[in-house]
């Protein structure tokens, strides 16, 4: 599908919540980096799954635990075909992106990091692809190094290129940045990692609904998506990497699943995925996860990006007519996804958010889970706004105008 042949009034009546008055105005969600709305058919797929289907899987010998099984191991199916992954098998389902990085940092990196190796993340990272690896290298004696950005909120290319060394052994990166909408040059950024033999994690939590995916091109080593930013259920989160590195990695949790043989004496583990996925996992919401896939499937990502990337440039464009003055952007990368950052001079980024609240108009306020991010740019938090696919030209031509109410009070 292309954007001229994208119906957005009729993707809006897929999504019930969005036709609600909020404060006594139209909500107007466009915090949609935080948690995207989740359309009619995976909040059906939920209802029919504790309707009808409801059982463990993997175990049981009877018609719905078959059934469950199946449907379960169908959304692994529509993942792997979704990031065009080998095998399903290279596809493990975690709560979200933020137990995927902390699984990879406490196998992978806790049992082959060594004093003195390195570990490379960005200054733009969220938390959850920062602290796990600090937590990994206090316990190993390996160092965390960080690539700068440049002032509108690209990497630094060239440090890259010279922090990257024979002691640098992960190189973890935010593919799209939360807070800035950043798309950074991952395919560069891994090939560069490999020529020293060191493996690349990316946080796609930002990238899932957005960027098209294809892990093998990529030849990336690990991928994180949250399955909630994505149009789908909350919970459920995908975990790639390569089968090699998958193998030779030490199980995260213990329990069942994730066994082949338990005796007092030695537990052999099972094999990939399921060596990952110990104890009941989120059923009914992997199976929704689905019906979220189908639906991005559906309209198509480049569909998808065009018309995202028109409601940008329309509210950068309505912003900088405000007056550079008054309004200071944070993110003004030329490649980045629907995400602004921005601050009204001389106004707290939570009072502009109440205010914008009062008028039914929904956007996220503070640091973004980016702290040393927000250090970087000398500030507490911005104010973001994010668009998905069902947000329209009107909506930002409100929010554009209530700042410009602001601004003039
Ligand atoms: N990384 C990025 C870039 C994110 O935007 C988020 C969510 N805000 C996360 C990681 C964490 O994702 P989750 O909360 O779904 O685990």
């Amino acid at each position: 599908m292309n954007v001229a042949s994208l119906d957005i009034s009729s993707i809006r009546n897929q999504f019930p919540i969005l036709h609600q008055q909020v404060n006594g105005h139209p909500l107007i969600y466009l915090d949609n980096a935080a948690t995207t709305q989740k359309p009619l058919s995976v909040i059906e797929a939920l209802d029919n799954y504790y309707k009808f289907h409801n059982a463990n899987i993997h175990r049981g010998a009877h018609a719905l635990a078959d059934r469950s099984t199946g449907f379960y191991e169908d959304t692994r199916k529509a993942v792997q075909s979704f990031i065009n992954a080998k095998e399903a098998a290279e596809c493990i389902f975690t709560k979200g992106v933020t137990e995927s990085i902390n699984l990879v940092a406490q196998t992978y990196g806790k049992a082959f990091l060594k004093p003195g190796d390195e570990v490379l993340i960005s200054y733009m990272e969220h938390h959850s692809n920062i602290v796990p690896w600090q937590m990994v290298c206090e316990e190993t004696g390996a160092k965390l190094k960080v690539i700068p950005i440049h002032a509108n909120g690209e990497l630094d290319m060239n440090a890259f290129h010279q922090l990257l060394s024979a002691q640098t052994k992960i190189v973890a990166c935010v593919w799209a940045s939360n807070a800035l909408g950043t798309i950074n040059p991952v395919k560069e950024i891994i090939e560069a990692a490999h020529q020293y033999k060191a493996v690349v994690l990316l946080d796609g939590a930002q990238a899932g609904s957005h960027l098209p995916i294809n892990v093998q091109t990529l030849d990336v080593d690990f991928l994180t998506l949250s399955s909630h930013k994505l149009y789908g259920p909350t919970g459920v989160g995908v975990l790639y990497g390569k089968r090699e590195l998958l193998d030779k990695m030490p199980p995260y949790q213990g329990g069942g699943e994730m066994i082949k043989d338990v005796s007092f004496e030695k537990t052999t583990y099972n094999d990939i995925p399921f060596k990952f996925e110990a104890g009941t996992p989120n059923i009914g919401d992997v199976i929704a996860f689905k019906d979220a896939l189908d639906f991005v499937n559906d309209l198509g990502k480049e569909a998808i990006m065009q018309w995202e990337t028109q409601l940008l440039q329309h509210f950068v464009m309505g912003l900088k007519e405000l007056g550079s003055n008054r309004i200071k952007l944070f993110g003004t990368a030329p490649h980045k996804v629907a995400v602004q950052s921005f601050l009204i001079e001389g106004k707290h980024p939570f009072d502009t958010g109440l205010l914008l609240d009062a008028k039914g108009i929904a956007v996220r306020t503070g640091h973004h889970c980016t702290q040393p991010l927000m250090k970087f740019f000398g500030i507490e938090g911005t104010v973001r706004a994010s668009f998905a696919i069902y947000n329209t030209i009107e909506e930002i031509d409100s929010l554009l105008a209530t700042l410009q109410k602001m601004i003039n009070r």
